[in-house]
This record gives C-alpha cells, sequence and structure tokens, in this order.
C-alpha cells in the first residue's frame, strides 16, 4: 500500500521544505486514489502514523471540499468550519490556521496540499500564489512518477479484451469504424519557475499575438471559406481567443513568478477544475474550447509555430472526455471515421463542427475512458447511439452490411432527386425541410427540398457566448434566404426555455421545464428579444418574403400579441426608409393542445400553421418526450391521434389555410403515409428523411390508403400500426 521507499523519501523531504519556505508548521499532501478518495501520503508536523492511514472519502472535511471544488481554502479558525472533520490520529487539534490548494493535473484534482499553522491568521495572497505554484509542481513530480508509483493512484481499468457495447447520445448521425485514437495531452509543461519574467511576459505576449494570427488563417481555410456553422463557431470561438480575463489571468501568473507556459497550464487547470464542477450544459462545453486555445499557446511558447497536424495512419475513432473544435481539424480528417466522447451536446461546438464534416459523434459515454484502449476495433453508430468496443466478427459483419445498405439506399435517394413527390393517383404532396444552423443549407439543394418548412433560429442563440446582434441575426437569416432562392423559408422565433437553453437568460430550476417559461412566453415577457429578432428577419428579407412562424402559442389572445410587435418592427421599418420585404406570411405552430379548440379564430388570424407534433403529442397523451421509460408507451399511430390530427387539418383545409406537419413523426415513411392518409399534404422534415418519405409517396394510391385509414379509425385498439404496415406490404408501398 505504502509508496516505495525512495519515493516516500523524497515525498518526505518535499513536506519538509514546503513547511520551511512557507514559515508553516505543518505541511501535508494529500493524494487521490481510485474511486476518489484522499490519502496521507506525507506529512511534516502532523503524526507520522497518520501517513497512509488518514483517507477522506470524495467531499469530506476541509481537503475533500479544496478536491471537491478545486480552489483554494484559507481558514484562520478551521475547526470552526462547518466541513471540518476531526481525526485524532493526526494531531492536528493543536492547529488554527488552515491553506490547502488542490493539485491540478489534466483536469482533474490529483490531490490536496495543505499547510496549517498553530496561531489563527489568514495567509496573505502572495502566500497562496506560493502555495498554487507548489501545487504546480507537485502535480507534474505526480505525472511522472517521481513521487509515486503511476500505478498505486490511476483507477484500474475495466476493459476487458471481450467486446462490449456502450451507450450514449447520437448527437452526430452516421456510423463509423477504426481504430481507438485517444486524444493526446499535447503538451507538456518543461519549464515552471521563471528565471526571467520579463522576458516570460514578452514570450506571453507574443505568443498570443501568434495565436490568434494562426486563428484568422485558419478561418481563411478553403474548407470554411463558404461561410456555415461551422465558420461561425469558429469565430465564435476565434473571440475567446480575445477574452480580457482570460489573458489577465495569465499576465498575473507570469508576474507571480511562473514561466509564461506554466502560467497558462495554471490558468486552465483553474478553468477546468472549476468548470467541471458546473452543471450547465453551455458553460461545460466552454472548457473544450478554451483547452483548445490553451495548448494551442503552450505549443507555440515552446516553439512550435506549425498549425499541428495530427496524422492518423488508418481509420480511426477520436476518443476523449471532451474537444475542442479547433484542435478537431488538426486531425486527418481523411482517416477520421468517428468520434466518441465523455460529456458533449448536441449544440457543442465540436458537434456542429462533426456534423459539417460528417463526422458521426457519440456523446455522453460514462466511463468511456476506462472501457477502450489505444489500437482497438471501435464501431459508432451514433444513428443507434451504441459504440462497440472490440466488437465480435458478427458485430463487424452487420456493420459493414449496414454500411453498404446504407450507401446503396443514399445512392437511390439521390437517384430519384429530382423526381417529383406525387402519388399514383396524382396527388402531389410538398416535402420540405427542417434547418436550423447554416450547416444544413446544402441540403436544400441535394434533397431538393421544397424549401424551408421550419427554420429553428434558436440554434444560433444557442451556440453564441452572447445574445446576437441584430446584425448577425440578420446575416443568417439573409444566408437562409438566399440558399433557398424562389422557394420559402419559414422562419420560427426564439423557442428557449425548456430544453434550449442559452447562456445569456437567466435558468431556474423548473419542476416541468417542457411546460415552463419557454418559447413565445418568454418572447412575450421579454418582448425586446422578440423585436430584435423580428427586426432582423424584416431586414433580411428586405423585397422577398418573409414567412415568420410563432411556437408554443397557446391561445388566440397570445398570436395577437405576437403579430402586434410584428407590426410595430413593421411601422418602425417603414419609418426608417428600409425597404419591407414582398410580402409578409404570419403563421404559428399548433403544439399545445388547448389552441385546437381555438382553430375557427385561429385560422382567421394566420395565413398558413404548423403542426409540431413533437410537443403537441407530449401534451395530448402527458407523456414526457424526453421521459426514455415513457418512450413507447403511446404510438403516434393511435386510433385518437390520427383522429385529433385530422379534425385540425380538416378545418386548415375548410378554412383554405396551408398546413403543414413539422415534427419528427413527418420523416418515418409509415407515420407520413398515415398522415397523408388523414388528409396532410405538406411535411417539413429532415433533409434524411426526404428521400425515403418520397420513395413512399410515389408508391401510394392515396385514395385506397384514405379508405383503409376511414375503416380504422373507430378501432379502440392500442395501436393501429401492424394493420398500416400490413397495408403497405399487401399493396407493395415503399416504406
Ligand atoms: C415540435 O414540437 O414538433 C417542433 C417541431 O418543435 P421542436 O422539436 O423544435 O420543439
Ligand atoms: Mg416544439
Amino acid at each position: 500500500m505504502a509508496s516505495g521507499g525512495r519515493a516516500q523519501d523524497r515525498l518526505n523531504r518535499v513536506v519538509r521544505v514546503i513547511a520551511q519556505n512557507m514559515v508553516a508548521e505543518v505541511c501535508s499532501i494529500y493524494l487521490t486514489r481510485a474511486g476518489g478518495i484522499l490519502e496521507l501520503f506525507a506529512t511534516e508536523g502532523l503524526k507520522e502514523e497518520a501517513v497512509h492511514t488518514t483517507r477522506f472519502l470524495p467531499g469530506q472535511g476541509l481537503v475533500g471540499l479544496v478536491a471537491e471544488r478545486g480552489l483554494p481554502l484559507n481558514l484562520s479558525e478551521a475547526p470552526q468550519h462547518p466541513r471540518f472533520v476531526y481525526r485524532p490520529e493526526t494531531g492536528e487539534e493543536v492547529y488554527h490556521s488552515f491553506l490547502a490548494v488542490p493539485i491540478l493535473r489534466m483536469g482533474q484534482v490529483a490531490g490536496v496540499l495543505v499547510v496549517q499553522n498553530v496561531a489563527p491568521r489568514r495567509y496573505s495572497p502572495e502566500e497562496v500564489e506560493v502555495l498554487q505554484t507548489i501545487s504546480m509542481v507537485i502535480a507534474e513530480l505526480v505525472g511522472s512518477g517521481e513521487l509515486v508509483a503511476p500505478d498505486e493512484l490511476t483507477e484500474e481499468s475495466t476493459a476487458t479484451g471481450e467486446p462490449i457495447t456502450l451507450d450514449g447520445m447520437p448527437l452526430a448521425g452516421g456510423v463509423g469504424a477504426g481504430v481507438a485514437v485517444f486524444r493526446q495531452p499535447q503538451v507538456k509543461i518543461s519549464r515552471t519557475v521563471a528565471d526571467d519574467i520579463e522576458a516570460e511576459q514578452s514570450l506571453l505576449e507574443d505568443a498570443l499575438t501568434e495565436m490568434r494570427s494562426q486563428l484568422e488563417q485558419m478561418l481563411e481555410h478553403p474548407d470554411l471559406a463558404h461561410g456555415g456553422e461551422h465558420r461561425e463557431v469558429l469565430e465564435t470561438y476565434r473571440m475567446f481567443a480575445y477574452d480580457r480575463g482570460w489573458q489577465e489571468k495569465m499576465r498575473d501568473a507570469v508576474r507571480s513568478g511562473l514561466t509564461a507556459e506554466a502560467a497558462v497550464d495554471r490558468v486552465q487547470q483553474e478553468n477546468r477544475a472549476r468548470m467541471f464542477k458546473i452543471r450547465d450544459p453551455y458553460l461545460r462545453e466552454r472548457i473544450a474550447d478554451f483547452e483548445d486555445l490553451a495548448t494551442r499557446l503552450i505549443r507555440i511558447i515552446q516553439g512550435d509555430r506549425e498549425n499541428h497536424k495530427i496524422k492518423l495512419t488508418e481509420d480511426s475513432i477520436l476518443i476523449a472526455r471532451a474537444i475542442g473544435p479547433a484542435e478537431l481539424m488538426d486531425y486527418d480528417q481523411g482517416y477520421l471515421k468517428g468520434i466518441v466522447l465523455e460529456d458533449g451536446s448536441t449544440t457543442a461546438h465540436v458537434t456542429i463542427i462533426a456534423r459539417a464534416m460528417g463526422i458521426p459523434v457519440l456523446g455522453r459515454v460514462s466511463g468511456l475512458l476506462t472501457h477502450v484502449k489505444p489500437g482497438e476495433q471501435v464501431i459508432v453508430d451514433s444513428t443507434t447511439g451504441h459504440a462497440y468496443v472490440r466488437p465480435a466478427e458478427d458485430v463487424i459483419e452487420t456493420y459493414r452490411a449496414t454500411v453498404e445498405l446504407q450507401e446503396k439506399r443514399l445512392a437511390l435517394y439521390a437517384a430519384e432527386r429530382d423526381l417529383p413527390a406525387v402519388t399514383l393517383d396524382g396527388e402531389e404532396i410538398s416535402l420540405f425541410m427542417n434547418a436550423g444552423l447554416l450547416v444544413d443549407l446544402p441540403s436544400l439543394d441535394s434533397t431538393n427540398a421544397d424549401g424551408i418548412g421550419l427554420f429553428r433560429t434558436e440554434f444560433q442563440f444557442m451556440v453564441s457566448p452572447a445574445l446576437p446582434k441584430v446584425e448577425e441575426q440578420t446575416k443568417i437569416y439573409a444566408a437562409a434566404l438566399d440558399a433557398a432562392g424562389d422557394r420559402p423559408v419559414v422562419f420560427r422565433t426564439l423557442d428557449i426555455g425548456g430544453d434550449k437553453q442559452v447562456p445569456f437568460l437567466p435558468r431556474e430550476d423548473e419542476e416541468n421545464p417542457a411546460m415552463g417559461w419557454r418559447a413565445i412566453r418568454i418572447a412575450l415577457d421579454r418582448p425586446a428579444l422578440l423585436r430584435y429578432q423580428l427586426r432582423a428577419l424584416l431586414y433580411a428579407a428586405a423585397g422577398r418574403s418573409l414567412h415568420v412562424m410563432f411556437p408554443m402559442i397557446a391561445e388566440v389572445a397570445e398570436l395577437k400579441r405576437c403579430k402586434k410587435i410584428l407590426q410595430k418592427e413593421v411601422d418602425r421599418l417603414t419609418l426608417h426608409g428600409r425597404t419591407p420585404p414582398k410580402a409578409i406570411k404570419v403563421g404559428c405552430m399548433l403544439e399545445v393542445p388547448s389552441l385546437s379548440w381555438q382553430m375557427d379564430l385561429l385560422l382567421k388570424e394566420v395565413d398558413f400553421l404548423s403542426i409540431g407534433t413533437n410537443d403537441l403529442m407530449q401534451f395530448f397523451f402527458a407523456c414526457d418526450r424526453s421521459n426514455p421509460r415513457l418512450a413507447d408507451r403511446y404510438d403516434l399511430l393511435a386510433p385518437p391521434v390520427l383522429r385529433f390530427l385530422r379534425s385540425i387539418v380538416q378545418a386548415c383545409h375548410q378554412a383554405d389555410v396551408p398546413v403543414t406537419l413539422c415534427g419528427e413523426m413527418g420523416g418515418r415513411p409509415v407515420e407520413a403515409m398515415a398522415l397523408m392518409a388523414l388528409g396532410l399534404r405538406r411535411f417539413s422534415i429532415s433533409p434524411t428523411s426526404i428521400g425515403p418519405v418520397k420513395r413512399m409517396v410515389r408508391t401510394v394510391e392515396l385514395h385506397k390508403l384514405s379508405n383503409f385509414l376511414e375503416a380504422h379509425l373507430d378501432s379502440s385498439d392500442h395501436s393501429i400500426r401492424d394493420s398500416f404496415i400490413s397495408f403497405a406490404r399487401d399493396h407493395n408501398i415503399k416504406v
């Protein structure tokens, strides 16, 4: 259990020297063992028998508190602190003042360094700085194995050689296979304490300048030349490179006597430790951005001015806790076939970049790093949310077959791109696509969609660190209109709140966020937000047609308030002599059931309606759409659903108001077939669904299908899915 003799001697020497230098009666080093337990590895001043005996569970005692927070703790009366835990074997009852700093290594708390004194006093900020600097040196020594044998501290890998399947959240769709490549801690700090502070200061400043110029060059990269979300993300990321707070912290660290590289590393360690404790996913994602910049900066300081490319020699799957967007571009893209992350979210910058590069990403895979070893075979299937590690031969075979099939199908859909979406009996179906990021826009042409039936404007807000300015919003909306040409683009105003958090609005813990303060409720309570967005939409659509749609409308009165706000913005446009849109069409989402009881009034107020079944159905069945236990509880091909939707569609047809369905349901061929049967003719679906749905449309005889549906609407069965599937099979419909 105890460290080997020489290592222990070295540790003992280290604590003695620190105690002397800090004029402290006690200096102790606690190191983190597997499972997060903090064990006293060496002490000067506490009883010797406590070494390797005194242990704190994660979060326990003051030492546990420092590890938990990843921040220093400076107390003049430690025993009075509510988290103080007395350990009799240490003999520490005589010491009052207490200063502890975390020993941080690669974003993790590797231990805690403590000094104590008998006299009650608060340690000065300089003393805190000095102890932090010392802890960095200790972190390096621990990492290099000079103080403790590394196997004493590392968690046992559970990689067993057996095939395993890991579950995760699909972040960017697709399937890929290759050998596991771990994201390398790409830099190592070689010098910690500055010999010449001024020289280090100028090293840091030069490196900052160089880093920025590298980023500017990266933005000129031909792959990014056409704009798009990935470019925008990198621009946001570039803004971080100019973050004042970050730079000042690094400058302070150099002033305190660290080398430039150690200063960057120290600030990054602090950032990381602090941010890993943040639960807010948006802020957590920013760790990767700063991480990326810090690595880049250290490389430059160490003299590597090349834009570092990471060579891959075979098909590879990148394995990491998190990774920054620019770092991803450092990997050889020809061989990068997939990414698996322990963290990550659909709006993480790296996800957006990967999506733009067509690389599948699976995120939120817990325990990932302990289950996979470098060089092992991994298959990422982010359509199903699985990663197969060391897959068995039959899985590899199945995967190969899946990919082949996928490629064949894609080729088929591509070949049918220009064929009309018309049923066998001549009924035309409009297929629009859903979009939200500029990176989605090229799909308009590749799928030959009829337009964008739902542009989720909130995505731009979710990837920006601050509220996007009117000009920035205008740019994106104009780009969408440019890409669509004569085809319509339906812009939905901000649907934030609920599960779509944005960084610039305070978040409150809501018992039931889906039914909480979200979408139009926020917009009506904060009309400035909506007004600026409408202004940007009006600017972007100058001289062209504008389709605006309001989300989560629960009653006609709400829609009327939105229309008033829109009218004010239109009036303002005239006042400022700006070109108005050629035409303005106003619509709303039907995703709250209450609205369906005001169809007569509603249809007088709108130019079009869009049924958002993702939300509508969760409220219809009182069934949380994000609760996995309820995922299969109710079927959307249930008679009450079809009756309900039919009544809405019929009301729209009678009033001659175009109605589109823009929920996920419409993108699934069997469901789309049922929706056509009940009268729906317009779908807005994800670009990848356009091929399969069009294929189904072209093989249907609609009048037969409608008769079939009518006969089943009175069924009291849980679902009529099986009957639909049999019908499709019997009538050769390609679903
Ligand atoms: C819906 O609710 O069906 C919808 C399209 O909106 P979102 O999925 O963005 O909530
Ligand atoms: Mg919705």
